[in-house]
């Protein structure tokens, strides 16, 4: 006998399909009384599509009419908005009934979508069927992430389970509804399909059944109650994971290994689970903050808290169980194949890194000038009314440098603006080198105009700094053959205002102060330092 190999839903006619009692026979129950409601959750690969075949296969043996829709196959572009995902909705459904789509006939854009959806459904639908219609909705999951659609289909869903028990015709509609995450959108809980009906968790396979399977693969095990049994061995590893635990005895049973090696190899990149492993890790790979979530998992001997979206998404991926809100890792293969791969982990601590990198990145952009790499206008505008009201209260002294350079705009039709640009950038280097105290500050002011900061400076000492400033850009010796100085380099003329401010006086006039004391600079020669008469020098009597 040739085993398949397993893939997908478990055939009707196969052998391999193991009930999970009482869920097979609860859920053909449940499909014949009126307007049911039946919700199958269980994680990835664990049964659900197999289960809906039977229901299924069921419902065409009973005579029900029956329409599939599985909203993983579904284009994106039907999640756009409510209206297109209804239409797209009506018109699947009918053509598995063989009826053409008259949506139009309808769809009435003043009564809206739902209203047209229902009337549509229930007059050109069920009333037009002698029996009952089974409609499967898999993978309902992929709806949950366009919130505003989910909200308002599921509504539809309940609506139509209630006008069950008052319209007669709406009770022939059974409903299938399949999912494999938690429901994790917030649902009013009277518009939600999700608390009505019989709910379906499908457990894992237990050791009997597990048994069971290996005695269908024609493998000789024996009692597997027995300790350290076969199944219990395998158990050990992959738990009732009915993807895995198939895979291993479809493995063992074509006899390309015995259950040490396969054991041995399974959470490697060479065992049976290679192809399937690689999948959760890429899954996890494009969600770091999901695999970063899962790292902690491993990491922890006993179950932890997560926010519930992660848990139920790494649920739905069967990588954890759910113990009411704490998960734990749902099996050892994926804590031995995952506790080695630190590749793409977004550990709490990486992500604090990349939030400051933001952060960083963020108050580069916002305070400091491109060019120059010096402060900006802005930067300065706030900073420098904080050190004036600090200083006021500290009582110390405030100075403040301007500068400009000399005949820039000459030097700048001259050269060009390229060159002009690189001169600014080489004089406000020279200006944050002069600099020293962690304290000061240098900003770009405007176009070729730069403010120093110097709290705690009385004029003295920043006349001292501006002359050092001025030398400095002096010694870099610009090339500047329009400057009528005699050097023919460039230069720059600055102005310093200095005082011990108090709270009445405006942070304005220091700096108008120092523009003044810089003009004049400009009127005698330019190339020269000037100290604003118009403050106390910033000396204490
Ligand atoms: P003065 O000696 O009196 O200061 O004369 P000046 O030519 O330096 O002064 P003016 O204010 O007339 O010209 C300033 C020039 O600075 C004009 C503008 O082209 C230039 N400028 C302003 N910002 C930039 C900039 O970001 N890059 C370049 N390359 N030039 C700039
Ligand atoms: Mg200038
Ligand atoms: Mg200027």
């Amino acid at each position: 006998m040739s085993l398949e190999f397993p893939s997908g839903p478990v055939p009707i006619d196969s052998e391999l399909y193991i009930d999970r009692p009482p869920v097979e026979k609860l859920a053909f129950e449940a499909l014949e009384k009126p307007g049911s409601v039946i919700r199958i959750r269980a994680p990835r690969r664990t049964g659900k599509s197999s289960l809906l075949l039977r229901i299924m296969n069921r419902a065409a043996e009973i005579g029900y009419y029956q329409a599939w829709l599985d909203f993983q196959r579904a284009d994106e572009s039907i999640f756009e908005n409510l209206d297109k995902f209804l239409r797209w909705f009506c018109a699947t459904i009918s053509l598995q009934l063989k009826r053409p789509p008259l949506l139009n006939d309808y769809w009435d854009e003043d009564i809206g979508s739902k209203v047209s959806c229902s009337l549509y459904f229930q007059g050109y639908l069920l009333e037009q069927l002698d029996r009952p219609l089974v409609l499967a909705l898999n993978e309902v999951n992929c709806i949950f992430e366009y919130s505003k659609v989910a909200a308002d289909f599921f509504a539809l869903l309940r609506s139509w389970h209630e006008d069950g028990k008052q319209v007669a015709i709406w009770r022939n509609l059974r409903l299938v509804v399949v999912h494999s995450t938690e429901i994790y959108i917030p649902l009013n809980i009277n518009q939600s399909p999700f608390n009505v009906g019989l709910p379906i968790k499908l457990p894992e396979f237990n050791l009997q059944q597990v048994g069971e399977l290996s005695r269908r693969h024609n493998l000789n095990w024996g009692d597997c109650s027995e300790e350290n049994s076969e199944a219990k061995r395998l158990m050990a590893m992959v738990g009732g994971h009915p993807y895995l635990v198939r895979l291993a005895l479809y493995h063992l049973s074509h006899q390309q290994m015995n259950l040490d090696r396969l054991l041995n190899e399974a959470p490697t990149l060479s065992g049976i689970y290679q192809d399937h492993l690689r999948d959760q890790l890429t899954t996890l790979q494009k969600d770091p903050e999901l695999a970063g979530a899962f790292q902690e998992v491993i990491e922890s001997e006993s179950s932890i808290k997560l926010k519930p979206v992660l848990a139920y998404k790494l649920n739905s991926m069967g990588l954890v169980k759910l113990e009411g809100d704490r998960v734990t890792v749902s099996c050892n293969l994926y804590r031995l194949y995952f506790q080695d791969r630190e590749l793409g982990w977004d550990r709490l601590s990486d992500r604090l890194a990349r939030l400051q990198q933001t952060n960083q990145e963020l108050y580069q952009l916002v305070n400091i000038d491109d060019l120059t790499q010096l402060a900006n206008r802005r930067y300065f505008d706030r900073e420098f009314q904080q050190k004036w009201q600090e200083s006021a209260i500290a009582k110390t002294p405030l100075a403040a440098i301007m500068c400009d350079i000399d005949y820039f705009k000459n030097y700048n039709d001259t050269y060009g603006h390229q060159a002009g640009d690189e001169c600014l950038q080489k004089v406000a280097q020279a200006i944050r080198h002069a600099i020293g105290r962690s304290t000061d500050f240098a900003a770009r002011y405007g176009g070729e105009e730069f403010i120093i900061v110097l709290p705690g400076t009385d004029a003295f000492s920043a006349f001292y700094l501006a002359e050092k400033i001025r030398e400095t850009v002096k010694m870099l010796r610009i090339i500047h053959q329009k400057s009528t100085l005699a050097d023919r380099i460039v230069t720059i003329s600055l102005g310093v205002a200095c005082t011990v401010p108090d709270l009445e006086t405006e942070a304005k006039q220091l700096v108008q102060a120092a523009d003044r004391a810089l003009y004049q600079s400009k009127k005698e020669g330019r190339d020269r330092v000037t100290v604003s008469d118009s403050f106390d020098y910033g000396l204490l009597e």
